[in-house]
């Protein structure tokens, strides 16, 4: 068995000035995993691709990695390098010789002339190869179009948001690929969405109503009713025809009950709508409750319209000013981008004291590897939304968001949509909607 495997992998913030280069897919800034480096890079890691690689080797199969491109969030994707992916995963398919292919697509790529950069991969592929069975793997933040569904053999998307299963989800997308492959089960899918854009700091599954969406689809997944169910909350800052909510189900055959399930996931979030919502404290009231909070351990402040996993530039600092103006003290702050100053210290030594202007430019690394302790202190302020929750949700006592400035603002009001599809909830909140019949 010769299986094609293959990762692109970007959330475009159609709103974040951060421009999105092909060196910014390159791990040295200069070259593009692929091949042996590739997966020697992903195997035995908890990414989708990490996932495909397991259900390949169950499978004793022969795997070629024509690339793996993947990139944190920022602006439109640049025409070159999306043309580059395309063409490296598509000149792989023109050879031929594949008995399955398995894609990890985030699902919320826009690229510059292209509003589904995965839609439009896949279209190329189709137009290559229309036999060969497809299994993609989608982030819950995909925005999903008709073509990214229809051409994929099979599709599933993650269940947890913070995105702790995505081996899993690749896992199964690639094993109904193969029991597909093996003429065991005959996949079809449905699909649909509904005009909402759930905000993104109420798409949380530690919370209703995600948490109930997703089990939802993991209960059908476990009982065998469906071979793959997904609902995909959305990336609202990607300005999109499509943003927004959707679910995808993969059923056996039976293609009337992947819809009803389909249909059961999108009437539940739309009569939940409103719980997708998010209010907005002004900046000054959230800082000044996590200084009078009275609780034994970290108070987490979340800067969230800055946030690094959304595209944002991380060096926004009117947070942290805010937190400087209140007179906060033992703060650790997650992050600022600012090579400069980080010269500056290296320049001035260990030890020394240095004024600085923050409020530039550097992707700061991990705060253990800073050597910062974060349970110790007494706030941290970091620019995230949900994904924190996964590596320091537990150590949170409070958790206080804390409205700045950014291009991943959670006030939908600052931004000027021209592409979604309208009408759409929240932006035209009394919106009436009945599902399709
Ligand atoms: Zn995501």
């Amino acid at each position: 068995m010769r299986l094609l495997l293959a990762t692109m992998s970007h959330e475009t913030n159609t709103f974040s000035p951060v421009p999105t280069k092909l060196a910014r897919f390159c791990r040295d800034g200069v070259t593009l995993l692929k091949g042996q480096a590739a997966i020697e890079y992903y195997r035995n890691t908890g990414t989708c691709m990490g996932g495909f690689l397991n259900v390949a080797a169950e499978a004793g199969a022969e795997v070629v990695v024509p690339v793996c491109a993947s990139a944190p969030p920022s602006g439109r994707v640049d025409a070159g390098a999306f043309e580059t992916f395309c063409s490296l995963i598509c000149d792989e398919v023109r050879k031929g010789g594949f008995d399955g292919i398995m894609l990890d697509l985030h699902g919320a790529m826009a690229a510059e002339g292209f509003e589904d950069g995965e839609g439009e991969l896949l279209r190329r592929v189709r137009a290559i190869d229309a036999v060969t069975p497809v299994a993609v793997a989608y982030d819950m933040h995909a925005n999903v179009f008709d073509d990214m569904v229809r051409l994929a053999t099979v599709v599933a998307g993650y269940h947890t948001y913070p995105h702790v299963d995505m081996r899993q989800t690749a896992e199964r997308a690639g094993r109904v690929l193969l029991r597909a492959m093996r003429g065991e089960v005959r996949p079809v899918s449905a699909w649909g969405s509904a005009p909402m854009l759930p905000h993104v700091m109420a798409q949380g599954t530690h919370m209703f109503p995600n948490k109930d969406l997703q089990a939802m689809c993991a209960g059908w997944e476990a009982s065998g009713r469906a071979l793959a169910a997904s609902l995909f909350v959305g990336f609202p800052h990607a300005d999109v025809s499509m943003a927004g909510l959707s679910a995808v189900v993969v059923t056996d055959g039976d293609a009337a009950d992947a819809q009803v399930m389909v249909d059961e996931l999108i009437g539940f979030a739309w009569k939940a709508r409103r719980e997708f919502m998010f209010a907005i404290a002004p900046l000054e009231e959230s800082v000044a409750r996590a200084k009078n909070a009275v609780v034994d351990g970290p108070v987490f402040l979340l800067d969230h319209y800055d946030n690094c996993a959304s595209g944002g530039t991380m060096d926004t600092t009117e947070v942290l000013a805010e937190i400087l103006r209140q007179g906060l003290e033992d703060v650790v702050f997650f992050g600022i981008y600012d090579p400069e100053a980080v010269e500056a210290c290296v320049a001035a030594g260990v030890g020394a004291e240095v004024s600085l202007d923050v409020g530039a430019k550097l992707p700061m690394p991990l705060l253990p590897v800073l050597g910062i302790d974060a349970s110790k202190k007494k706030y941290v302020a970091i620019k995230s939304r949900v994904h924190w929750r996964a590596d320091l949700g537990q150590l949170a006592k409070e958790i206080v968001e804390c409205a700045g400035v950014g291009v991943c603002t959670s006030d939908y009001a600052q931004l000027t949509f021209r592409n979604v599809r309208r009408p759409i909830f929240p932006l035209e909140p009394e919106l009436g909607w009945n599902m399709p019949a």
